[in-house]
């Protein structure tokens, strides 16, 4: 305990001492504009990966390799002198960023970063330099005050996350061994706001489907044949209207049964977050709630299941009206799913309810976009979440409470491919504007994330 404090009291000073140098670091990071989604960003890319390298030598990491990808490439760093019987940490976050239009919104040119009351503003500041960057100084700072770290540390800094990381499974399958690791620490989340710091512990999965509807092979004259044909729209709003129960229950059979309950801890800390319906309906721009009976609308977000129709084509939707019966439609239907659906079951049990209810005669096309994204969660009650518990604590002066996240990204392919529990020590605020116009890192939040990230290593030790 005396030496955790110590080596907290010892990081404060590194950080008094090193402002300023690690300000004008993340300034140069940020100049580079490495958008990931523009083809002529390439070569810009590839230079953040190489500042990424650089970083990394700089704070005493080694073996810091740039992995190729088919796409942009990775950054791999590691420090591993804590001894066999030390736990191993492997630090996630990305160098690329999102494109920058509509630019006439930025109050200050996107890639010349600027500080303005408190807050660095440029794109890539909170998603995701700024979070690599603390996470890199806390390694920096401890290996300069202590000389040692009390964990393993690897980093793998992304090139490629804004772009929905298409290459980096085949990464993490093909360098496991390298990566190997007892805990993944993800630096790319937010929390519920600056005095309620928070952690992420769960992900959302997906299974989503393109479905093509036929009824015949031309559309048809309506005063002709109308009353007596099928009508494709007809079949899709049938489909689409038997999804749901009158409780906004999705009524695939069986679709709830592999929903994991809460445990006692994680629906207390998800009841103790002050939520605001009125404000969260104002930032959604809707002016009523629907959703499953009886649950929260931070329980429907994050801890159940869904489907959403994402599209319907069908028709005739031209100016003024055709009088037809339309011969085919498309319908695209997402399911998010929670832990421990399983998107391969899930799909199969779409596919029998779909087969079940399309009538005789109508041709029925499915296409499943891809296999699906799983849900992920670490466990509450985990001793590495209790860890990251006790150093976003200790920092925040606060215990933190739980949330999870609607969307899924590279984190739930760590946590499977390496099977380790995934931490999100993640420093972003509501207001961080994450791929939007001014992004912003509060740098308050930064400078608590630099020494959170340095007590979680002290805290993963004492296991
Ligand atoms: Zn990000």
């Amino acid at each position: 305990m005396q030496r955790v404090a110590e080596a907290h009291l010892k990081l404060r000073d590194y950080v008094e001492a090193e402002r300023d140098r690690i300000i004008e670091s993340l300034f140069e990071w940020l100049r580079i504009p490495s958008i990931s989604a523009h083809p002529d960003r390439t070569d810009d890319v590839r230079r953040s990966a190489q500042f990424t390298a650089q970083l990394l030598r700089e704070a005493d990491l080694e073996n810091v390799e740039i992995l190729e990808t088919q796409g942009a490439p990775s950054v791999y760093g590691d420090w591993l002198h804590a001894g066999p019987d030390a736990p191993t940490a492997l630090v996630y976050g990305h160098h690329d960023v999102q494109p920058v239009d509509p630019l006439d919104q930025w109050m200050s040119p996107p890639f010349e970063p600027v500080m303005v009351d408190g807050e660095c503003r440029a794109r890539g500041a909170i998603d995701d330099k700024g979070q690599v960057l603390y996470e890199i100084e806390a390694v920096r700072g401890l290996l300069r005050t202590e000389g040692s770290l009390p964990v393993n540390v690897k980093f793998v800094v992304e090139g490629e996350e804004e772009v929905g990381s298409p290459n980096f499974e085949d990464l993490l399958w093909r360098e496991s061994d390298r990566l190997r690791c007892d805990a993944v620490v993800a630096s790319d989340t937010g929390m519920w706001s600056r005095h309620v710091p928070s952690i992420c512990v769960g992900m959302r999965g997906l299974v989503a489907f393109d479905i093509k509807v036929r009824t015949g092979t031309i559309d048809l004259h309506s005063g002709v044949f109308g009353g007596a044909v099928p009508n494709p729209a007809h079949v899709i709003a049938d489909l689409v209207a038997a999804l749901h129960d009158d409780e906004h229950r999705v009524t695939l059979p069986g679709f709830y049964d592999d929903v994991r309950a809460l445990t006692p801890e994680e629906q207390a800390s998800l009841d103790a977050l002050p939520f605001d319906e009125q404000k969260w309906m104002a930032s959604a721009g809707v002016r009523r709630l629907e959703g499953e009976k009886g649950r929260t609308v931070l329980e429907q977000t994050w801890t159940r299941p869904t489907c959403d129709v994402v599209g319907i084509s069908v028709g005739y939707t031209g100016a003024g009206i055709k009088t037809i019966v339309p011969a085919e439609g498309n319908v695209k239907i997402s399911f998010r799913l929670v832990p421990d659906q399983e998107p391969a079951k899930v799909t199969e049990s779409f596919l029998a309810w779909l087969e079940d209810r399309v009538p005789d005669g109508i041709e029925v096309d499915v296409r499943p976009e891809g296999p699906g994204v799983a849900p992920a969660l670490t466990p509450v009650d985990h001793p590495a979440v209790g860890a990251l518990r006790r150093a976003i604590g200790r920092v925040w002066g606060k215990e933190p409470l739980f949330t999870r996240e609607g969307g899924s990204g590279p984190e739930e392919a760590l946590g499977r491919v390496l099977e380790a529990p995934v931490l999100f020590l993640g420093v972003g605020l509501p207001g961080d504007r994450f791929h939007a116009p001014n992004e912003r890192m509060v740098m308050d939040q930064f400078w608590k994330g630099l020494l959170a990230a340095g007590e979680l290593w002290g805290e993963l030790a004492r296991g």
